[in-house]
């Protein structure tokens, strides 16, 4: 007998070789239909397989993320079965679960396109082959045998994957006719899956490499209900409305150019003002917690990124440096702000009672991306980092760790992200020569990171193993209005810049320390975080963030007069205001001014005029009747005042 315990501490015997499945109907014919995978002592596994010996058990179903992971790539397969069927001769490169649903990377072969339009047909023949309720038959093979099998079918994508396989590590699952290279886990069979969409076509390159050939990436998704795929498909029409790429173009914030460059931003004055406003916000913050603002250039010579190890890092595979007329002189553009934040603090010898130092600087740095890679202003070439890097002695980590974590709950708040999450990347303590710096220092700092996150409730996902070489770090990840989860700030430790450059501080004891460093970007970058705004607004941004706040809407062209002098009085109080004088009637105004995100229209006609007051329409909640035009000004200071007072 083997001894299962379960999650809520419980512990029940089993017969050796008992599988999951067989587990979960011991308990209940429900949870026997509903569990899709388990976590056999924290390794998610196919339901199926013999359970040999004591081992902790957690059954999994659609709401675990491992499930849906199992869920999503057991219908690549199905994916992959039904191109076979459809496109004889294709190829199969990669077929992995994402964070919503799953792609495949095929080569359909020679003068084969595969299109959006006929995403249909395959979808069609998907939903056909899940009518046979197909077993996944899995195969733990040989290399030489795995070799032969796919090199006799001529799948030289998935011989080049097993090349690189380490010999009895080999799985293969067979999904009806069509064998797969394979590591799992699975469904046990395709019957969970009701409900298939497939949403677009991409090209990549086979192996994220532009030399070599580019490949049909098909996506899809899929769901254990039809009323699921509903949602998620509304949810879907949703994202399309609040891309930031298409709400940047209406509300005019930026821009790119053919002419400029692939993946090289272009704030428009609308949007800079945003961004500027964004800068503003942050830097009165990162003053008020003793930082100090910077400005280094954009580019540096190339041993400087040699001696900070980026070069080493970016310099193949980015932008190729800058000759001068000078003989043998170099330059990059900067990659990172770090090593020229490292040259500031060796500006003069530095005592252990200057410390922390904070440098901050709104640092532009480049790096190159490939093209299919890049993506509006979340994946691109040059962008501004929110950056800032903390000098500090060991001692004092936990208490920048501390401040750091309370500047981006001030951010959060104050741009209304009420959902977000962390992660906590801690070093493999069975890998400890992977890693630079001492183990005191590292246990020092990990200790730091997880006691400051309990200090401020924060609640985070500790993953050992994800940290740097350098460091262990914090990322932030917040959820949008419509539940997409995205990347934010992180705050990162590191022991190696200050070792690469030689830091050093006098401590009391008169001899020599190293100071450790802190890297962090709240927002990550500035144009990430404005396209995470967007999407997360849809373009309705707080009221002391918005383009422009209020608009003037006379109800016909004899009230313009009157509406000019309103926005002139607005203006006055630092409110950013807008007539709308064109003759038109004034239900079409207000509609095309809902649509421009403004969030007060103020409408003004003869009662108006007469009283010197306005009639507020504000956004999301219609008419709320007329005020005195200095009651309305006063109202709206105060509102813009106390968002902010989260400083
Ligand atoms: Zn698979
Ligand atoms: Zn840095």
């Amino acid at each position: 007998m083997i001894q299962i315990s379960f999650p809520d501490g419980s512990v029940r015997s089993y017969e050796q070789g008992t599988t999951a499945f067989q587990i979960a109907e011991s308990i209940s014919p429900r949870l026997a239909r509903e569990c899709l995978a388990a976590s056999v002592n924290g390794v998610t596994r196919d339901l199926n397989l013999p359970i040999n010996e004591d081992a902790q058990v957690q059954l999994l179903k659609w709401d675990e993320p491992e499930a849906k992971h199992a869920f999503w790539h057991t219908s690549s397969h199905l994916l992959a079965a039904a191109l076979q069927d459809l496109y004889p001769g294709i190829q199969f490169g990669i077929g992995p679960a994402i964070e919503n649903g799953f792609y495949y990377d095929v080569d359909p072969g020679e003068d084969v396109v595969i299109k959006e339009s006929d995403l249909q047909a395959i979808e069609a023949k998907m939903t056909s082959l899940l009518a046979n309720k197909s077993k996944l038959q899995r195969r733990e093979i040989s290399k030489k045998e795995a070799l032969e099998y796919f090199e006799q079918r001529g799948e030289h994508y998935k011989v080049e994957l097993i090349q690189d396989l380490e010999d009895g590590t080999i799985t293969t699952y067979t999904l009806g006719d069509f064998t797969d290279l394979c590591r799992g886990p699975h469904l046990t069979d395709t019957s969970p899956i009701k409900a298939v969409k497939l949403t677009s076509v991409a090209g990549a390159y086979w192996r994220g490499d532009e030399k070599r050939k580019q490949l049909t990436r098909i996506y899809g998704i899929s769901f254990p209900k039809k009323s699921l795929l509903d949602e998620y498909l509304i949810l879907l029409e949703e994202a399309k409305k609040r891309d930031h790429r298409k709400v940047g173009r209406e509300l005019e914030l930026f821009m790119f150019s053919q002419s400029v460059g692939q993946g090289l931003p272009i704030w428009l004055p609308r949007g800079t003002e945003l961004r500027t406003r964004l800068e503003d916000f942050l830097k009165r913050i990162q003053k008020k917690f003793g930082y100090q603002q910077v400005i280094t250039p954009h580019i540096g010579q190339k041993q400087l990124y040699v001696t900070s190890g980026h070069y080493a890092k970016y310099g193949q595979d980015s932008f190729q440096p800058i000759h001068t007329p000078e003989e043998g002189e170099e330059f990059l553009l900067k990659p990172m702000n770090c090593p020229h934040h490292c040259e500031i603090y060796r500006f003069q010898p530095r005592s252990y009672k200057d410390l922390p130092l904070r440098f901050a600087e709104f640092g532009t740095v480049y790096r190159y991306e490939q093209s299919g890679e890049l993506h509006g202003l979340t994946r691109v070439r040059g962008f501004t980092q929110d950056d800032a890097h903390i000098f500090c002695r060991p001692d004092q980590l936990k208490d920048e760790f501390l401040k750091v974590v309370d500047i981006i709950f001030i951010i959060f708040k104050a741009l209304d992200f009420q959902d977000f999450e962390a992660q906590i990347s801690l070093r493999d303590p069975n890998n400890r020569e992977k890693y630079i710096g001492s183990d005191e220092n590292w246990e020092k700092a990990e200790q730091a990171i997880v006691e400051a996150c309990a200090e401020k409730n924060l609640k985070a996902k500790i993953v050992t193993g994800e940290a740097a070489f350098y460091g262990p770090k914090l990322d932030f990840m917040v959820k949008d209005a419509i539940g997409r989860r995205w990347q934010l700030g992180t705050i990162q430790v590191d022991y190696n810049l200050p070792e690469r450059f030689e830091l050093e501080y006098i401590g009391s004891d008169n001899n020599k320390h190293r100071p450790v460093m802190i890297h962090r970007a709240p927002f990550g970058s500035m144009e990430r975080f404005v396209a995470v705004l967007i999407e997360h607004t849809g373009g309705k941004f707080p009221l002391w963030l918005t383009p422009d706040q209020v608009v003037v809407l006379p109800i016909s062209e004899r009230f313009n007069d009157y509406a000019g002098e309103v926005a002139d009085y607005l203006i006055r109080q630092d409110i950013r205001c807008l007539v709308d004088d064109r003759n038109e009637k004034i239900g079409r105004k207000i509609r095309d001014n809902e649509l421009k995100r403004i969030p007060y229209m103020l409408i003004v006609g003869e009662k108006e005029a007469e009283n010197a007051e306005v009639s507020i329409r504000k956004q999301g909640e219609g008419d709320t009747g007329s005020v005195k035009i200095t009651t309305f000004a006063a109202n709206f200071l105060e509102e813009v005042e106390k968002m902010l007072n989260v400083i």
